[in-house]
């Protein structure tokens, strides 16, 4: 099945970047994460659509990952193929590409947000400015309708090019895109983004710059930036902060292995150093349950758990 699938994209990707039993602890901001069998690294559209077309024609599983910034994977990694749509350094690839007309940007899936919203400032558009300390990548931010300082991607997003896993090309534009918070059409429907439109609007580059360095220095204040983590671990809770809440439980500073809450943002949890998946999900499960005791609310995670437990 898997070797079936190898076989096919090697013969439709000229030199295919593939990568066997890679650990997806070194793709993942976390830094934990078994094995992927196969991760596969797409520079072009067509290649996106060849994984897809290969995994298909095989029945073999396709996961799609993007700058893993959101990822929780498990200790035993993925099976089947797994596709990383993050910008390989010294690739040309056309799907971290950003172009700018007008007051529009055209950018490639694996485009970071940071490197997106400097391309903006230098074009005088604003949009991006709030967005841009979130270390995912366009396509990954769009499929979650990321956001933060109560903007999101749903403010700039118009449009997503995206594929299906029966290898259709499917367009979502404007309300079709049904964004909610951390939620979308796409995610609902399980395609592979490989390009967003953004509309943004004319500005000044000083105000812009201004506004950006304002947001990282709220983030460096309020964030626990040196230790591996995933963001926000769980997402907010209807009229309260999952991080408030974690944090008057008493279990900042609560730890399981190397899984830490941590100490400076009750709702992160932060790798201190050899976590393992399990640690941290059995970290998580632990908060779940206090919080529920103690408050009654059950915290969902934002982040996204995937994989398997073992190897097997
Ligand atoms: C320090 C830190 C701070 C953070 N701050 C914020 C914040 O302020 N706000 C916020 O919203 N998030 C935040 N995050 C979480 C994360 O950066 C965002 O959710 C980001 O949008 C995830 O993008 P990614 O490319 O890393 O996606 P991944 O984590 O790789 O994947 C997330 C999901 O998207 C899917 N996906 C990714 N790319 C694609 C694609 N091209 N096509 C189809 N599906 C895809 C994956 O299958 C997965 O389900 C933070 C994370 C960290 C580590």
């Amino acid at each position: 099945m898997l070797n079936d699938c190898l076989r096919r994209l090697s013969h439709n990707v000229k030199n295919a970047d593939i990568r066997l039993y890679e650990p997806l602890s070194n793709w993942t901001t976390f830094k934990v994460g078994g094995p992927a069998d196969a991760l596969f690294f797409p520079v072009t559209e067509q290649d996106v659509v060849s994984a897809i077309n290969a995994a298909r024609e095989t029945a073999t599983p396709l996961t799609v990952i993007g700058n893993g910034s959101n990822l929780l994977v498990r200790d035993g990694g993925i099976r089947g193929l797994t596709m990383c749509m993050t910008p390989m350094p010294k690739k040309n690839s056309e799907l971290s590409s950003a172009h700018v007309s007008d007051d529009l940007l055209v950018v490639g899936a694996s485009a970071l947000l940071s490197k997106v919203a400097s391309q903006a400032k230098r074009a005088s558009l604003s949009g991006m400015e709030a967005l841009s300390g979130i270390p995912g990548s366009v396509g990954g931010a769009a499929m979650m309708n990321a956001g933060a300082y109560d903007h999101s991607m749903s403010d700039v997003v118009i449009g997503v090019k995206t594929y299906a896993k029966d290898g259709s090309m499917r367009v979502y534009e404007d309300i079709g895109i049904k964004y909610g918070y951390r939620t979308s059409a796409m995610m609902h429907d399980n395609v592979v983004i490989v390009q967003v439109l953004l509309k943004l609007k004319r500005s000044g580059k000083e105000a812009i710059a201004a506004a950006m360095d304002e947001y990282t220095k709220k983030r460096k204040e309020k964030q626990p930036l040196k230790l591996p983590s995933a963001g926000s671990f769980f997402k907010r809770p209807q009229g309260n902060f999952a991080g408030a809440l974690i944090e008057q439980a008493g279990l900042k500073g609560f730890y399981i292995g190397g899984a830490q809450v941590s100490t400076l943002h009750a709702g992160f949890i932060v790798n201190t150093g050899g976590a393992t998946a399990s640690d941290i999900i059995n970290l998580k499960n632990h908060i779940v349950e206090q919080v529920e005791k103690k408050f009654g609310v059950v915290l969902e995670p934002e982040v996204k758990i995937i994989g398997s437990d073992t190897r097997g």
